[in-house]
């Protein structure tokens, strides 16, 4: 097995970043026509900037408005209509759905591939995979791609703007990566691109996770009040870049594994990949038998900014076993990355983890309630 590291070729950050995108994509060798695929709010956000900045360049470009959800369907119409504008490069802007669906695009017409996520809310914009759903929005299949993005430009004053939630659901996805990289590292298991860890991959997940301890509560702070901080800058980073290299080149483990499996939960419908990933976590750290000052550390850091920590987080209010055992029956099924655990991991011990994690989540926010009750008592 040969140790495998992959990234994007180039990775820019900052605010105003579209300003610079046309420079940013000469200066790699792309070239225009540039077919942009676009979610509707980045559409009013930025077609001034693109213009400006493509016009600087000297690349055509047309934007087509993005239907809503990465299908097949989608995807042949923004094919044909990019094949007909007889596009070089792709760029896509916009949320998770809209950044897969250009990727896909880019795949069948060999075209280069630039992502503009407007949100921080996952970890997907630098890799080299597509989530494809059908019509109605159920999953369908992941697309495999041979490369990575050419460039990843994130412009942090349009991620500023977006809604604080999912800049804390990618924070639960960042959160786990050096767990579930640690884990691939130590079993010697395969990462998401079927090579061996690296260095590089176990040290920048490792960044991830010390990055979100030390900025996540200031980046949430200057996300509610709609500004760029340095610590929202490095929060980004560490959402998209480390939380993006870390999971591809480092891999994954239990924590995933659990998020598909509450994903067969239709409680948990209205809660982000990032919220059940963090959950996932817990049940990862207590199967894997971590001490109690390891999982207070993550708690601690979930609560303060707002990630579930137990089913009840989810809008799971009575979990009996039968569903614990369905949970833990889909993050065990075949081929799943609980597996990649260096112990051998069945659906009974993830059932009786998810369980320990969904106590120890729900005790913490007693004692939490109960300290604030005494603190007010002590105060009046
Ligand atoms: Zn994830």
């Amino acid at each position: 097995m040969l140790s495998t590291f992959c990234a994007p070729s180039r990775y820019v950050q900052g605010r105003n970043a579209t300003q610079q995108l046309g420079t940013e994509m000469k200066k790699i060798g792309l070239a225009g026509p540039v077919f942009i695929i676009a979610g509707s709010h980045a559409a009013e956000l930025l077609s001034q900037d693109w213009k400006r900045s493509f016009d600087e360049v000297g690349f055509k470009f047309e934007v087509l408005k993005f239907g809503g959800e990465c299908s097949l369907n989608e995807i042949h119409r923004c094919k044909e209509a990019a094949s007909k504008f007889g596009a070089k490069t792709i760029v896509g802007a916009g949320g998770g759905k809209v950044l897969d669906t250009a990727r896909a695009v880019a795949a069948e017409i060999n075209a280069g591939i630039v992502n503009c996520p407007t949100l921080a809310s996952s970890d997907a914009p630098c890799s080299a995979l597509s989530v494809v759903y059908t019509d109605e929005g159920q999953f369908a299949e992941y697309k495999f791609y041979p490369r990575n993005p050419e460039l990843v430009l994130v412009d942090s004053s349009i991620v500023a703007k977006g809604p604080a939630r999912l800049l804390v659901a990618g924070m639960g996805d960042a959160l786990a990566t050096w767990f579930e990289a640690k884990t691939v590292v130590e079993a010697k298991k395969r990462n998401q691109v079927g090579g061996a860890t690296t260095l590089a991959g176990e040290a920048l997940a490792a960044l991830c996770y010390e990055t979100l301890l030390e900025d996540g509560v200031a980046a949430l702070h200057a996300v509610r009040s709609q500004v760029v901080t340095p610590a929202l800058e490095r929060l980004i980073e560490a959402n998209t870049l480390l939380s993006g290299l870390g999971f591809e080149s480092g891999g994954l483990a239990v924590a995933h594994s659990v998020h598909n499996g509450l994903t067969t939960v239709h409680e948990t419908h209205n809660y982000y990949h990032g919220e059940k990933v963090a959950f996932g976590l817990l049940v990862q750290l207590v199967l894997e038998g971590k001490t109690s000052s390891v999982i207070n550390e993550v708690i601690d850091f979930s609560m303060s900014v707002g990630l579930p920590i137990c089913l009840r987080d989810l809008g799971i209010y009575n979990p009996s076993k039968a569903l614990c055992m369905q949970i833990a029956e889909r993050a065990t099924a075949p081929g799943e990355t609980a597996h990649n655990e260096p112990f051998s991991v069945t659906a009974d011990m993830v059932a009786d983890a998810i369980q320990v994690a969904d106590s120890i989540g729900r005790e913490y926010k007693i004692e939490e309630e109960e300290g604030a009750k005494e603190l007010c008592m002590a105060l009046s």
